[in-house]
């Protein structure tokens, strides 16, 4: 037999079945007509996946973080200046790189457990009378201390301020899980990976680009070559790339697309939201504390849990990989061993998400923690065993079928 548990970090995600199988193709020629077949449907089942109809997408070989790097590159120029909070390691990460590549990030320091202030983000914008400021960042979810911040009031921000700075956003562990609306909240460049909301394995950074941004890629001067859109776009045209494409994450990533459209997203999200409500019962039944400092901070995708002050949170993550083969997720920078991880996004059901939870709790047992057996598994049991609400919108639309 295989020893694999389900994996509970957030990102890589676990992988249906038939998503692996789609991953795993012979060789073809990329440039043959065949590639386009399963180029052009991935790109569309992308652009719905983000809400758009019409943002250009762009799949590369690489991750989350080199979809950061082609959302600067294309757009800004060495001096730039770009507004961002700080408030986790990821969003940490996203500043760091743009400080190296020249740009002069404002940075707007937010409490590791907060979302992102949008007054803060007005603020600023009114004050910058000479629209200095070229780009806004946001991470939508910030993975090292799940925490969801509200996309639509940074663009309510932006436009209060009257401001016509573009809009970047980080949806590397929000697409495809969680509510994400490139169209309605002005996006201007979406990011995101392979490994998380789509159910991949790790390979590809994929981006959307709002019709302003790709206006802006001619005068970007940042150097750019294997992530240069321009390139991608005319490659795209005859249904090849500049390079070699990762055929067959590409050919995963279209059937992914259908199965989170077929699921509904609606859907998708709701069952996110169920799992993690789970968790967050469970959290309470140990009598520990969210890192996310508010319910409205609250991401559907990953739950950072504290510890109690003097215990190692890492571990619990070490304990339950070497006693249960079951992987959880570190804290990470200012909250490292004062939190761990539990990933919930991706391929996941609740009855996988109670193995998760009964495991994490014989780790604080074993370890010591002043947990009972059974606490936190029996509060999430109760949110699974209540009847599941489907979403609205979607019932009218079977009503009507
Ligand atoms: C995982 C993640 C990234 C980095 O993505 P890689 O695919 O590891 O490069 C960036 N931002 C967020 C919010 C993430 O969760």
């Amino acid at each position: 037999m295989s020893f694999q548990n389900p994996v509970f970090i957030p990102g890589p995600t676990n992988m249906p079945e038939a998503i692996r199988k789609a991953c795993d193709m012979p060789t073809i020629d990329h440039r043959s007509p065949l590639f386009g077949q399963m180029l052009h449907p991935a790109i569309e089942g992308v652009r719905k996946v983000m809400k758009s109809s019409s943002a250009e997408i762009f799949i590369f070989p690489s991750t989350g973080t080199g979809g950061w790097e082609t959302a600067l590159t294309n757009t800004l120029s060495p001096g730039d200046k770009v507004l961002m909070a700080r408030n986790g390691m990821f969003s940490h990460r996203w500043i760091d790189m743009c400080q190296r590549h020249g740009l002069d990030v404002q940075i707007i320091e937010t409490p590791w457990g907060h979302g992102i202030d949008a007054a803060e983000y007005e603020a600023a914008l009114t004050a910058d009378t000479g629209h200095q400021i070229k780009a806004v960042l946001a991470t939508h979810n910030e993975t090292a201390t799940g925490v969801l911040s509200d996309i639509a009031a940074v663009r309510r921000a932006m436009d209060a301020a009257n401001h016509p700075a573009l809009l970047f956003v980080d949806g590397v562990s929000s697409i495809g899980s969680m509510n994400f609306e490139f169209d309605a909240w002005g996006v201007d460049v979406a990011v995101t990976g392979s490994q998380k909301g789509f159910m991949l394995p790790p390979g590809l950074a994929i981006v959307g680009f709002s019709a302003k941004a790709m206006d802006m890629t001619e005068g970007a001067k940042l150097p750019r070559t294997f992530f240069d859109i321009r390139d991608m776009e005319k490659a795209y045209a005859n249904n090849a790339y500049p390079y070699t494409p990762a055929v067959g994450l590409i050919n995963g990533l279209s059937l992914a697309c259908d199965m989170l459209l077929k699921e509904g997203l609606e859907n998708v999200f709701a069952r996110h939201h169920r799992i993690a409500e789970g968790v967050r019962a469970a959290v309470g039944g140990w009598g520990l504390e969210m890192c996310a400092a508010r319910p409205e901070f609250y991401s559907d995708s990953v739950s950072a849990v504290r510890t109690p002050a003097g215990f190692d949170a890492t571990s619990i993550v070490q304990h339950a990989a070497t006693k249960y083969g079951m992987a959880f997720g570190v804290g990470l920078g200012e909250v490292a061993g004062k939190v761990f991880r539990i990933g919930h996004l991706g391929s996941l059901t609740d009855a996988m998400m109670l193995s998760g939870l009964a495991t994490v709790e014989m780790c604080m047992v074993d370890l010591g923690l002043d947990v009972k057996l059974g606490s936190g598994v029996a509060a999430a049991q109760a949110v699974y065993m209540a009847p599941q609400v489907m979403d609205k919108k979607v019932m009218a639309k079977k009503d009507a079928a």
